[in-house]
């Protein structure tokens, strides 16, 4: 097969493809992508054979690397045997004994696997069956949903209605459906409020609210924003006090991103919801799932009528799910959660460095998360971020900025030293993309 140049691909691209969160005008005009053609591990390579080490897992979903073998391998051979069967009805193998297996290593209590393929989708589930959970069990009035300001769910107009960032709700103001957003327990100066106000929102309409909508310990699309796993036992304490569903969006903060398999597990808590996606399968195929408690389950058997009408064409598809179980075998033969420790304290010990760099405000660290603000306002749509990210790529590393927040979410396997050279890079293009600002 003739190999086509990057010129090629990249007419091609701007001729044709409508890309994420860009503003393609200026895409078109001035920018120049990376074309990538092949990746391994921590890195991306371009078709000059120039590698850059991927400092976000691509998008947050490549926990193991890119190419692991034994992903790479669990997919070839399953894609020989079947690549997909619809999940109505009938079933396979893969969607079986992932679903067994995901409970397992879930937070307790969780008893029942719904499987979508994206992690909106894996969130729109939860709603729709919380709402209609609610509806045939004899509170028909909870229909409405707890979010936190600076929230992010997803893409669907279902999730981004609970979605609390401001530029991405805007264009669909008066399509989303009505959500109470309470102040983020992230707002450094708000911590303690943010306990009351979510008092009140669920003591002012304890008897329609359907559920509390959380991502627990980390807002990652909102730019990295942390706050303590007191919040959410606060909000499970409350959830259980007033008859309302706790819902945990660990499509970002599941599968070890921070230190633990899942975020719920530094709290304690047990949610009534789960959602997974991204690492649930390696970033290798799009894959997800909403976990549930045998109550919720069971409050949808009964008469046809009660069923949940939900379903996309890929639930459950045997690729994914084949690659799914590898990666909760790779997680256990090569000890993933136990080798985070080591290479969170070096990213601690970067961003702590990166502190005193000028113009950045403050850092922060979880886990395999390592995020700073830059001293920029413009939030989402800063500028700062993308000379950072430009230096990044001149020294070999992709890093995609949350506007004036530049932060790290690598391979949680990513080898010591790719580690460190990531790091170094980080904070030089830091360092040097700041000064030209
Ligand atoms: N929930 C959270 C917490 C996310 O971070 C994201 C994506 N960044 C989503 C849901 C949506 O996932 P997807 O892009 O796979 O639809």
């Amino acid at each position: 097969m003739s190999k086509n140049t990057r010129d090629e691909i990249i007419a091609a691209d701007k001729r044709y493809v409508w890309h994420p969160y860009t503003e393609m005008g200026s895409y078109i005009r001035d920018y120049e992508p990376l074309v990538i053609v092949r990746a391994q591990g921590s890195r991306l390579f371009d078709e000059d054979g120039r590698s850059y080490l991927d400092s976000s897992s691509s998008w947050w979903l490549a926990s193991l690397g890119h190419g692991h073998p034994r992903l790479v391998s669990a997919l070839k051979e399953q894609a020989e045997e079947l690549a997909h069967c619809a999940l109505a009805g009938i079933t396979h193998p893969q969607a079986a004994f992932l679903a067994k297996e995901l409970i397992e290593v879930a937070p307790p209590g969780l008893s029942r696997v719904f499987f979508s393929d994206n992690g909106s989708t894996a969130v729109e589930a939860a709603i729709k069956m919380a709402t209609q959970f609610h509806a045939q069990n004899g509170e028909p009035k909870r229909k409405r949903f707890i979010a936190l300001e600076g929230a992010f769910h997803g893409e669907t107009v279902g999730v981004s209605s609970l979605g609390g960032v401001e530029v991405f709700r805007k264009p669909f103001a008066g399509l989303l459906f009505d959500c109470i957003h309470v102040p983020s327990p992230a707002d450094a100066n708000a911590y303690e409020q943010a306990f009351e106000a979510l008092t009140r929102a669920v003591e002012n309409g304890a008897d329609e609210i359907a559920a509390v909508v959380l991502e627990p310990l980390v807002q990652g699309a909102s730019g990295m924003r942390m706050y303590e796993a007191d919040y959410l036992r606060h909000a499970r304490k409350l959830c259980d006090e007033h008859g309302i569903l706790l819902v945990l969006d660990e499509v970002f903060t599941g599968y070890g991103r921070t230190g633990r398999m899942w975020a719920a597990d530094h709290a304690g808590i047990r949610p009534d919801l789960l959602c997974t996606a991204k690492g649930f399968s390696g970033g290798m195929l799009p894959m997800a799932a909403t976990l549930v408690t045998e109550r919720i389950f069971e409050g949808f058997l009964g008469d046809k009528s009660r069923a949940f009408y939900y379903g996309h064409s890929y639930t459950g598809n045997p690729l994914g799910a084949a690659v799914a179980r590898e990666v909760l075998r790779v997680y256990r033969d090569e000890k993933v959660l136990e080798g985070i420790a080591p290479r969170a304290r070096r990213i601690e010990e970067a961003f702590e460095r990166m502190g005193r760099l000028p113009k950045v405000l403050r850092t922060r660290t979880l886990g395999m998360i390592g995020a700073l603000d830059l001293d920029e306002s413009g939030g989402y749509l800063a500028s700062i971020g993308w000379q950072v990210a430009d230096e990044a790529r001149k020294r070999g590393v992709y890093l995609r900025p949350l506007g004036n927040v530049v932060y790290v979410t690598p391979p949680l396997n990513i080898t010591e030293g790719d580690l460190d050279e990531l790091l170094g890079k980080v904070e030089e293009a830091v360092e040097v993309g700041v000064s030209q600002a």
